[in-house]
């Protein structure tokens, strides 16, 4: 167990733990709320926002993690419902040219739950469902956090406070809470801009199933199916951070040429549904705990979404303090998660940094030696590195 100042605080004799109050109502804060509820803690979410953003975009989400969410009690017809069953990744050139097709489906079935590529939207509202809307306060914005030896506070910006045993911070990349956990912790821009839709969508190219990621020269894109015949887009560009938004025509400019089924995806999604987001990734944090409070997800460990691991790392995060908060004192658990955690949330955001050059190589020779050496990869081979994504080992 690795103990810290921070961490060591707090006696182990403590009484137990009956409350806990959570900053954030995305992916991150909503499991842990499932998590801890789980392990008999009375748990209240707050988020800053009062209502469903109307752009919505899509996550894949890892085998690894979809057992996770079975586990917190998300039924399985509910992730049928926000997404569909990856059976295949298909990853191709920008102009269209197979360099793998990875067989997803299969391995991930060996592994005993399907990866999904799904809504975001709709995941969070299975997941607030899962909360029940009582438990969660939207419309709340987190200002300043404080704790002393009993309890922790909240303080909202409407002038009211929350408090309980204990406080946890899953407020995003942009997180309060981690200022008063970590501060000072530095943010880097990876210079590039994710731009994407969820839409009414099929198309002769995408089978059922099927995600499709092209790789380009500095820019790449991809799309999904996310089943109830609605896909997912994405297409990464190189922008300045806080720079002018690409119009939905630019965009469709930018992959004309490419694999045509992203192209047709773009030109059909309503302006008003595209949605941006800079990608943004965390230096690691000094701690993840001070005494009461704790951090999570994009809060403790932000990574860049080169390999779609970040949402997936902050329902492991939510998985692994419900299980150690259910075993021993919170001193303990707390140190315990970090022990656990903070390592693979770091190795997250290193290989999100890794993917992102591999997938986006601007050298023209090292993209065909990278083409060539997928193109020619042995079955072997390509089946140990779709378990390694489905498993969350790579
Ligand atoms: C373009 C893109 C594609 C991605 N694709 C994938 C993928 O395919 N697979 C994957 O696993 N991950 C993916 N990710 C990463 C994933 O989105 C994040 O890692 C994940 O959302 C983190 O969850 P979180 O709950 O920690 O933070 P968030 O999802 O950011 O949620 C934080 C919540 O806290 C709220 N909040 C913020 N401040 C306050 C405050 N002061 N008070 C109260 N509430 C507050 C916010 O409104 C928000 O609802 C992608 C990210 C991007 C940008």
């Amino acid at each position: 167990m690795e103990s810290s100042p921070h961490t060591s605080a707090l006696r182990t004799d403590a009484p137990p733990l009956r409350s806990a109050v959570v900053i954030g109502g995305g992916v991150g804060g909503l499991a842990v709320a499932l998590a801890l509820r789980r392990a008999g803690i009375a748990v209240d979410v707050y988020e800053r926002e009062d209502h469903r953003q109307d752009r919505d975009t899509g996550f894949t989400i890892w085998s690894y993690a979809v057992r996770a969410l079975l586990d917190l009690g998300i039924p399985a017809s509910r992730l049928d419902a926000v997404g569909s069953a990856i059976q295949a990744t298909e990853l191709r050139n920008t102009d269209g040219r197979l360099l793998e097709l990875m067989p997803l489906g299969q391995v991930s079935s060996r592994l005993g739950a399907a990866s999904y590529d799904c809504s975001r939207g709709d995941l969070l509202a299975a997941l607030t469902d899962a909360v029940g809307p009582e438990a969660l306060h939207a419309g709340s914005a987190c200002m300043a956090i404080e704790q002393d030896g009993e309890r922790a506070t909240a303080r909202f910006s409407d002038g009211t406070a929350a408090s309980a045993d204990l406080l946890l911070g899953a407020d995003g990349i942009r997180s309060t809470v981690r200022e008063a956990v970590s501060p000072g912790a530095r943010l880097n821009y990876s210079g590039y801009l994710g731009s994407g839709g969820v839409l009414e969508f099929t198309h002769p190219l995408l089978p059922s199933g099927h995600h499709i990621e092209l790789w380009g020269r500095r820019t790449k894109g991809g799309i999904a199916d996310v089943g109830g015949g609605r896909a997912r887009w994405y297409v990464i560009t190189r922008a300045p951070p806080g720079g002018p938004r690409p119009s939905r025509e630019t965009l469709a400019r930018h992959v004309r040429g490419w694999y045509p089924v992203l192209h047709d995806a773009i030109a059909g999604t309503p302006v008003h549904a595209i949605a941006h987001a800079e990608a943004w990734d965390l230096d690691p944090l000094p701690t993840w705990v001070d005494r009461r409070v704790a951090l999570l997800g994009d809060a403790a460990h932000a990574s860049t979404p080169f390999a779609a691991m970040g949402a997936c790392a902050a329902i492991e995060d939510a998985v692994a303090l419900g299980r150690l908060l259910a075993a021993g004192p919170l001193g303990d658990a707390l140190a315990n998660y970090q022990a656990e955690r903070k390592p693979r949330g770091e190795h997250v955001t290193r290989h999100s940094r890794t993917m992102l050059r591999v997938s986006t190589l601007a050298n023209p020779i090292l993209a065909r030696l990278r083409d060539a050496a997928f193109a020619h990869m042995p079955a072997k081979r390509i089946e140990q590195v779709t378990e390694e994504m489905a498993s969350g080992t790579g």
